[in-house]
């Protein structure tokens, strides 16, 4: 943890730390159940109560069910104290939203954006749109107390920044922090890989609360796994745990973006299910993949093949149960390795339909043990295109209060 102070009032020691922890987990907590909880004796939790109510970081409630005629005073996070903001950069687009301390979202802001450009110029954007929502609010910049942001690469997370990201090599080892501080000097920033923040958004707001193990697996243009491990977003040693679209399925496959042959991304994702689909259109397979790729002015896409599949095209069907099988094969692998509860399937491909999640579930449980799949439940993401920018909210609300060490 980092001890950089940047307000006086929100850097907290570990106790203070534990006890905020324990109220955004959980929702406002009585002084016995917070010292139930963490294991400490009434005295200390009501100095800590204390000392954070007149530091006004902490709220009394009247919430608690009534014991005996009284009820029990709670404690919850002040949500009016101050501003956060989640941000998820998808290679094409932004979305952004305003949220208070409780993570209510309050203002939200959505438009398409080139990742490719450089990131001075799309970070610029991010503030404007920031200083916008702010504005809307009548808040000012200092009451912004953090900034959580999602990017479609790989992260030094400690760090801050991206390492070899192919979608956006401008980027590489570029301070986002220091840039984005700057312009908010009372925010922290963090930034995370996008699909680590859609597996948060999951895990705080979503199918994922109170699930301990759980694989968030996006699937798109590529294909990666956000890690929830213990109820925490596992990183691995260096962030780049989950980077699963680049295990080999296919010693004699095409050749992957990363240099490599076989990889899962290059067979099983957006791209590949549209090449699919146009060869389909180009060995005379199916006319009605030949009839959409017409009305879209030649540009063949998983989208298109996903919907031939619904309307009952017997050869999209085939590949989108083939790329179904591909991903549960690698997922069969995840599960023996990790022995998840849950895995949730988000992304832009995840929207061609309950098919390809059949053609997951079948491979997963053909060719996972059969203990690690006793409890095991495979669902479409519930909150879709929104994961990403509420857990950039959450990214955010980890990083209001600075630890002391
Ligand atoms: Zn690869």
């Amino acid at each position: 943890m980092t001890t950089q102070l940047t307000h006086p009032t929100r850097s907290v020691d570990k106790v203070e730390a534990n006890i905020l922890a324990s109220i955004r987990k959980s929702g406002p907590l009585s002084r016995a159940e917070l010292g139930d909880l963490l294991g400490y004796s009434r005295a200390n939790v009501t100095a800590v109560l204390n000392h954070l109510l007149a530091l006004n970081i902490l709220e009394e409630r009247e919430l608690g069910e009534s014991q005996g005629g009284r009820r029990p005073r709670m404690y919850g996070i002040n949500g009016s104290l101050g501003y956060v903001v989640g941000v998820d950069m998808g290679a094409t687009s932004l979305d952004l939203a305003l949220a208070d301390l409780n993570g209510n979202i309050l203002e939200r802001v959505s438009e398409p954006c080139d990742v490719r450009e450089e990131p001075e110029i799309l970070l610029n954007r991010v503030a404007e749109l920031i200083e916008e929502m702010l504005g809307a609010r009548n808040g000012r910049s200092e009451q912004l107390l953090a900034i959580g942001i999602g990017v479609p690469g790989p992260v030094k997370f400690d760090e801050g920044v991206l390492v070899a990201p192919p979608l956006m090599p401008a980027w590489e080892s570029f301070p986002i922090k220091t840039f984005m501080r700057q312009q908010f000097t009372a925010a922290n920033v963090a930034i995370d890989n996008d699909v680590n923040v859609m597996a948060m958004g999951e895990t705080c707001a979503g199918a994922g609360k109170g699930i301990d193990n759980f694989i968030f697996l996006k699937i798109g243009t590529g294909i990666g796994a956000g890690i929830i491990c213990h109820g925490e977003i596992y990183r691995g040693q260096d962030g780049a745990a989950g980077d699963v679209g680049h295990i080999c399925i296919d010693y004699n496959g095409p050749v992957c973006h990363c240099g490599n042959v076989g990889c899962l991304e290059a067979m099983a994702a957006g791209p590949a299910i549209a090449a699919r689909g146009l060869e389909a259109v180009q060995s005379g397979s199916s006319d009605m993949l030949a009839e959409a790729l017409a009305a879209n002015e030649g540009i063949m896409t998983a989208k298109i093949v996903g919907d031939a599949a619904k309307a009952g095209d017997l050869a999209a069907n085939e590949i989108v149960k083939s790329s179904g099988r591909m991903v549960g094969g690698m997922l069969a692998g995840l599960v023996n390795f990790f022995n998840p509860q849950m895995i949730l399937i988000g992304g832009s491909v995840s929207h061609i339909g309950i098919r390809y999640l059949s053609a997951i579930r079948q491979a997963v449980l053909r060719r996972s043990t059969a203990l690690s799949t006793r409890h095991l439940r495979i669902e479409f993401s519930p909150l879709g295109k929104d994961a990403g920018v509420i857990g950039a909210i959450w990214l955010a609300l980890d990083h209001v209060f600075t630890i002391e060490n």
